[in-house]
């Protein structure tokens, strides 16, 4: 089989973790796979960089304490985890040249960030790049020391080209497609792994980008997808998709298999295993995508196909994002008047709020919407700022902590009751609903509560669907 296997942040959090994969990949090869190898940062790495690139850029922040105090840790880190990955001497030699020259790559980025005093997305995704950088060579490393030939690349290396919306970068899949095939089947002829940076990519001029925060999935479905291979897999620290976030439900279980919308809905829905953007390329092609636990390579995870066999399922997760908030723009003026929505979601546009969700009141007096609660103020800023230009009087009101709660089911199409079962489940249990919508797909119900109830919310419906154990 021709596989693209992506390790997510947990399954590279160490050195110990590092072999560990490396024997999985190697298990593989022996199997005769033809493997290409995507792989994260090492767990919690990615964040740590942007809270240092913050830090250096807030006011009277003291660079020459931060950096040498972050340069030693996160250069730990990285030359612990070669001396543990990797058990020969000469690649640990190799691999800590690697990481050497890319620490000191960093510093002078970090560096350079201070002195500017500001951080524009394209040095932010630049920052943001160690990661990856920094992890694939131990990977690399210690697959090589395993006895099997590894060649550690980036993204942009690998052949993924990008538009230059930096920060949340899309590739050009044409390109990209052709650049994929010449470079990694080049080194899969050679009979070598290539270990390729998740997450970050080029523009055409080969500067740095990203392709979004937890990003690798979807390197890894751009990589699957431009090779045509048999399988995708993500390698992850949970068991698969689950009905429910384990967290919060304990009688959350595995889901066997799913669609690609319905994995879509979920991932955009706040389950966070995986990447929203990352089943499209996977889809087009009809390429199965598998969710396992890294941990457990006997489990067999989450089967994302086209149609999975009919379940009698309707529901199959219920999923809620936190961190919410709801605005609301009212007034007895937006009646008939036509635009107001263009007008409102103009606004947001222009001042890149990305909205969650919508809706209206059948009688227009007023319209609501969904934003993560980071870009509440600078909505709320937007929309008083260009309602005064325009000498608009619509008034602007928010909660500022909300959830929304999806349930997300093929199963929910055409069926009769379903949004009633949901609602029901709500009123029983004394949940208030702040605002409701349904994507037109039918394949999910969301609603907007308060964050206080999401976890109550969940645990009903989750039981009102019959989706724990041992149903
Ligand atoms: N390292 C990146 C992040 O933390 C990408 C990923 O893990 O998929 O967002
Ligand atoms: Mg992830």
């Amino acid at each position: 089989m021709k596989l693209v296997v992506k390790f997510g942040g947990v399954p590279v959090k160490d050195g110990r973790s590092i072999r560990k994969a490396a024997e999985l990949i190697i298990d593989r090869c022996k199997k005769r796979d033809k493997l290409v190898v995507v792989t994260s940062a090492m767990a919690g790495v990615t964040e740590e960089l942007a809270t240092i690139a913050r830090k250096l850029v807030a006011p009277h922040a003291n660079p020459k304490q931060l950096i040498p105090e972050f340069m030693k840790h996160i250069s730990n880190k990285h030359f612990e985890a070669c001396r543990v990955a990797i058990a020969d001497k000469e690649v640990i030699y190799q691999a800590t040249r690697t990481v050497r020259d890319t620490l000191d790559n960093l510093q002078r980025v970090l560096t350079g960030v201070s002195y500017l005093g500001e951080l524009s997305p394209r040095s932010q995704d630049l920052v943001l790049s160690f990661g990856e950088r920094l992890s694939a060579p131990i990977l690399a490393g210690a697959i090589k020391s395993l006895g099997v030939p590894s060649k550690h690349l980036t993204g942009f290396e690998a052949g993924i080209i990008t538009d230059d919306r930096y920060t949340e970068a899309r590739p050009l899949l044409k390109k990209t497609r052709k650049l994929v095939q010449q470079h990694l089947n080049k080194i899969l002829a050679a009979g070598e792994v290539p270990v390729v940076t998740g997450f970050i990519a080029g523009t055409e001029d080969g500067v740095i980008t990203t392709l979004g925060r937890g990003g690798s999935d979807y390197t890894a479905s751009i990589l699957g997808a431009s090779l045509g291979v048999d399988e995708i897999w993500i390698m992850t620290d949970v068991d698969g998709i689950m009905t429910a976030d384990p967290k919060a439900e304990p009688n959350a279980r595995v889901i066997e298999v799913i669609s690609y919308l319905e994995a879509t809905e979920l991932a955009y829905f706040g389950a966070k295993v995986l990447h929203p953007q990352m089943i499209k390329p996977a889809m087009e092609l009809d390429i199965p995508v598998r969710v396992r636990n890294a941990f457990k390579p006997g489990h067999e995870g989450t089967l994302i196909v086209r149609k999975p066999k009919r379940t009698e399922k309707i529901v199959k997760a219920i999923t809620a994002s936190k961190h919410i908030s709801l605005i609301t723009v009212g007034g007895a003026g937006m009646i008939g008047t036509p635009g107001v929505a263009a007008t409102v979601f103009d606004i947001l546009g222009q001042a890149d709020i990305k909205v969650l969700m919508i809706s209206q009141s059948s009688s227009q007096a007023n319209i609501s919407f969904a934003v993560d609660q980071k870009q509440l103020d600078a909505a709320l800023r937007a929309l008083r700022a260009e309602f005064a230009k325009r000498q608009i009087d619509w008034s602007i009101t928010y909660d500022q902590n909300a959830s929304i709660i999806a349930t997300v089911g093929a199963g929910m199409k055409g069926k009769l009751g379903v949004a009633a079962r949901v609602f029901n489940t709500m009123g029983r249990n004394q949940v208030n609903i702040l605002m409701i919508a349904q994507g037109s797909s039918e394949l999910n119900i969301s609603f907007a509560i308060n964050e206080r109830d999401a976890a109550k919310a969940v645990h009903a419906l989750h039981d009102e669907f019959r989706l724990g154990k041992g149903r």
